[in-house]
């Protein structure tokens, strides 16, 4: 058998030797001594047998405590499937590896603890067999769940100030779920005491007042939950946000009216919109995360390019694996706006995501800017 290491250290590809002849094949998919050789565990928990149609998206899952390790393997069908390193204080934390996987290509996939793991199905039909090697703990399933950080960015035009989104209210902090109600079960806020978007401007010497401009790249409270702090402020927001926003029933869709439907001026806008007429702020519907979310493409002078992705791109793995995530209000619609986020991307400008831990970590911040 083949062992092939991938770029997350832990990772493996492995491709065990198959035996065919005319009454068809035979491979072993795991052998205690051999595997354990490459690093693999010899216990295991149990096994298990998915079956999906095309398109499906499973994942991502991971434990947290009692993190399983996943021995993949494809018997019939294809998948693209994906590890994704979760572990806490991991150099590699964020990213994430790749591989396609068939009953043809036999290969599979070693996902450690502390990774993790999704696939989504491009065959008409998958069956996914996996080892594990802890039982499953619905307590400790946290599909999709990650340490997020969540930003706010500052333009600071000749013409204006201009804020993109405004993060969490500051009350999160102290009780989350007296702020975001049952909404904190899918979203749990880990937000410090005192660090928000107006303690964070006031440390640049930006007072709220001086804030001219707030644009809301769409209505989640984790996008919009300062606004009420930006009294002068004109609020810019794609009219079908608003519109999603205010319809019977938007609090299931994470939608809460007291972080946005305030006392203030709102300028909704219907498409494109170049904010002072010179291109250096032009604000481009991206729906598909929700129906209204925008993003904003920014030139700067030296810095070059950017397009503030918000949730169009919550983390980087949406555009390199075109995986869409589950909480993504039309499939179709993101896609769409995918292509054009990649588009965006091949005419030089820097991506920035919404919620991705490992590219914020790269990212000049506070007093420390893009000029
Ligand atoms: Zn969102």
């Amino acid at each position: 058998m083949k062992v092939e290491r991938t770029s997350l250290s832990g990772v493996s590809i492995i491709t065990p030797e198959v035996h065919t002849d005319d009454r068809g094949s035979f491979r072993e998919s795991w052998q205690r001594s051999r595997y354990g050789d490459a690093g693999l565990p010899t216990e295991w928990w149990q096994d298990n047998v998915s079956i999906s149609r095309r398109g499906v998206l499973r994942g991502l899952h991971f434990q947290h405590p009692n993190p399983q390790g996943k021995l993949v393997t494809v018997l019939r069908g294809e998948i693209l499937d994906v590890a994704v390193d979760v572990r806490a204080g991991s150099p590699d934390f964020g990213r994430f590896v790749t591989a396609t996987l068939s009953g043809e290509n036999g290969r599979q996939l070693w996902v450690p603890e502390g990774f993790a793991h999704g696939f989504q199905v491009l065959s008409e039909e998958a069956i996914v067999h996996y080892k594990v090697t802890r039982p499953y703990d619905p307590a400790a399933d946290r599909s999709e769940t990650f340490d997020a950080p969540v930003s706010c960015v500052l333009l600071r035009h000749r013409q204006g100030n201009v804020l993109f989104d405004t993060g969490c209210h500051p009350a999160v902090a102290e009780n989350p779920e007296a702020r975001w109600g049952k909404l904190v079960r899918v979203m749990t806020p880990v937000m410090p005491q005192g660090v928000h978007v107006v303690n964070g401007l006031k440390a640049i010497g930006v007072a709220t007042d001086d804030i001219d401009v707030v644009v809301c790249s769409h209505l989640h409270p984790d996008h919009c939950g300062c606004n009420a702090f930006f009294k002068r402020a004109t609020f810019v927001i794609h009219e079908k946000e608003i519109a999603a926003a205010r319809a019977p029933g938007a609090e299931m869709s994470g939608y809460l009216a007291q972080e946005w439907d305030l006392q203030v001026k709102i300028d909704a806008i219907g498409g494109e919109r170049d904010l002072f007429g010179d291109n250096r702020i032009v604000l481009v519907p991206m729906p598909g995360h929700t129906p209204g979310t925008t993003g904003a493409l920014v030139a700067l002078e030296r810095s070059g390019m950017f397009f503030l992705a918000s949730d169009t791109v919550s983390v980087r793995a949406t555009i390199d694996t075109g995986i869409m995530p589950r909480n993504t209000w039309n499939a179709d619609a993101l896609k769409k706006s995918l292509a054009e986020v990649d588009r965006i991307e091949k005419s030089g400008a820097r991506i920035i995501c919404g919620h991705d831990a490992a590219q914020w970590d790269t990212l000049r911040k506070g007093p420390d800017v893009y000029d």
